[in-house]
């Protein structure tokens, strides 16, 4: 129920040409996204280590998935569960978490948003004591990936020239970036960054942005810049753009973060050539309430209005 998802090879043409990129369909785990991978190693390792105790609260700062995993693990494993999150996230990803019986404490821009929601985080397990899962630090996270989405990859597509994926905790991409690095050495790793908030480019934006699960305004501990061979950005409305095109066009509903990995993969795609993949974290079902649902006015320069989607292939 978590892992094993599908690989697809999506046919699309752009610049008149027929080309093809493949991705992970990760909103077949269980709770609907990459994240269940990350929680169910983190929780299983620091079972196994004695880290976590039976009924020991299990405590995270988080801006929706790890939660919503999160909240569904403990629910399982009987562990009540603490989320601190912002409350500029879409209405789905709360009322979820909810539903898994998690306690929510939401923060706003005003009170610090992000920032603030790891030192609330901090601060109860200081006083209450319990796990804090550290998503943003924990070393497991980056070995999840490795040992699980990337190993998935390299079997399911022996050679490949070109990862990209955007970077929320950066777990996805460096895990990947390690495997696809070791079969082969001059694989380029890509990371996705919002036109609007950059931090691996120069000069560095940091802005708002709604690509929902990547960018939160700092560069995570476990992000390995080395690793990263080149850096591509994505605008808002057309990572919301391609979202909507990969639904109508192929019958694919993911999310806006699926959107930015896509035509980042297929921006890739144009600059080296080869076999490039990407992973498309999860589904739409979480973003109803949100800008994906709304037509997006794409100037004359979107390179979105010049693909079309072809078909797609289970590998
Ligand atoms: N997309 C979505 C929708 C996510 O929830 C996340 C996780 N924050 C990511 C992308 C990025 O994954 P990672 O944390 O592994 O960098």
């Amino acid at each position: 129920m978590i892992g094993n998802t599908p690989m697809i090879e999506i046919k699309y043409t752009y610049k008149n040409q027929i080309r093809k990129i493949y991705t992970k369909l990760e909103f077949y785990n269980i709770t609907g996204s990459i994240k269940d991978r990350m929680v169910q190693y983190c929780i299983q390792k620091n079972i196994e280590n004695g880290n976590i105790k039976e009924g020991d609260a299990l405590i995270e700062a988080t801006s929706g998935n790890t939660g919503i995993s999160l909240a569904a693990m403990g629910a399982r494993l009987q562990h009540p569960v603490y989320i601190f999150m912002p409350d500029f996230v879409s209405k789905e990803r709360i009322e979820l978490i909810k539903s898994f019986g998690a306690n929510v404490t939401l923060v706003s821009k005003e009170e610090g948003g992000y920032d603030t929601c790891i030192r609330l985080a901090d601060a109860f397990k200081q006083e209450y004591g319990g796990f804090r899962l550290d998503q943003f630090k924990h070393p497991y996270n980056i070995t999840a990936h490795y040992q699980g989405t990337a190993t998935e990859i390299v079997k399911q597509l022996p050679l490949i020239d070109g990862f990209a994926s955007g970077i929320g905790t950066g777990g996805t991409l460096m895990g990947c970036a390690l495997k696809i690095k070791e079969n082969n050495e001059n694989a380029v790793i890509a990371a996705i960054e919002p036109s609007t908030m950059t931090l691996l480019s120069v000069p560095k934006v940091i802005g708002d942005h709604q690509i929902e699960g990547i960018a939160d305004g700092f560069m995570p501990a476990l992000v390995d810049t080395e690793l990263i061979n080149k850096v591509i950005l994505i605008q808002d409305i057309e990572a919301i753009a391609i979202a909507q095109k990969l639904a109508k066009e192929l019958g694919l509903g993911v999310g806006i973060s699926s959107g930015a990995n896509c035509l980042g993969g297929i921006l890739l795609e144009e600059a080296i050539g080869g076999t490039i993949c990407t992973v498309f974290p999860d589904d739409n079902k979480k973003y109803l309430s949100t800008k994906l649902l709304e037509e997006q006015e794409l100037g004359e320069e979107s390179i979105v209005s010049q693909i079309r989607f072809l078909s797609y292939e289970i590998m």
